[in-house]
């Protein structure tokens, strides 16, 4: 009882020089990066047959994967009143509706008239529909994206009124992706691999293969930057 107080004590004493603090520091430092290495460089497969044949070694699936610095460019000035600084990063759910930013819009084009509108999507209204999902359908999706988000349903054309044909317009400029429009509007999935890419590296998680994870990631970090508090960690 009195050694545990007294160990606590110096823990968080910084002017008492004493030897319980660098033995905690050491020990830190040892095991970290160790543990990280090991994480980074084995594949899925390898951790499976490692999990089969070792028992006592923890398996690397349920681990969450190690964090990496994102890139530090900037963007100024941010593209989107929702927009942030950082790459593929948004506002938060509380910062915009403080900035009442409660409907924001986005540029799509009719794959058959190619005539450009300006579409409107409520952020609340469709962040919840998309929140809900992720919580109801989190555990049976495996880290991928449904159909839904694979192959979105796409709006009608008021101007030619064809159904189905509406896509958003993607800059050439990566920086000057809407990414919230693309959230809110659910069509991540009408990106390229290697914009998705993008998104995934800037937001400092490296995956690799398939576009279905990718996708599904990008949903999951876009939910989480809205509402940080929310169940949105990969699993
Ligand atoms: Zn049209």
């Amino acid at each position: 009882m009195h050694s545990k107080e007294d160990h606590h004590h110096h823990r968080d004493g910084d002017d008492n020089n004493n030897k319980n603090n660098i033995d905690i520091d050491l020990s830190l430092s040892l095991h970290h990066p160790s543990s990280k290495k090991q994480k980074t460089t084995s594949s899925p497969a390898s951790s499976l047959i490692q999990k089969q044949t070792s028992p006592t070694n923890k398996p690397y699936r349920t681990r969450r994967p190690p964090p990496i610095k994102p890139p530090t460019e900037l963007i100024n000035p941010p593209p989107f009143p929702w927009s942030t600084y950082n790459p593929c990063k948004i506002q938060s759910l509380h910062h915009l509706t403080i900035a009442g930013l409660l409907n924001i819009s986005g540029t799509m084009q009719c794959k058959n008239c190619n005539t450009t509108s300006s579409i409107d999507v409520d952020v609340h209204s469709k962040f919840s529909k998309i929140s809900e999902f992720i919580r109801d359908f989190k555990h049976s999706l495996h880290n991928r994206a449904p159909k839904s988000w694979m192959k979105p349903a796409l709006l009608p054309c008021s101007h030619c009124n064809t159904t189905s044909c509406l896509v958003p317009v993607v800059p050439s400029d990566k920086t000057k992706i809407n990414w919230l429009f693309l959230f809110l509007s659910q069509t991540l999935g009408l990106l390229t691999l290697k914009l998705l890419k993008y998104f995934s590296e800037s937001n400092g998680f490296y995956l690799t293969g398939s576009k279905d994870r990718l996708v599904y990631s990008a949903y999951l970090a876009l939910c989480k930057q809205l509402d940080p508090s929310g169940p949105f960690d990969m699993d």
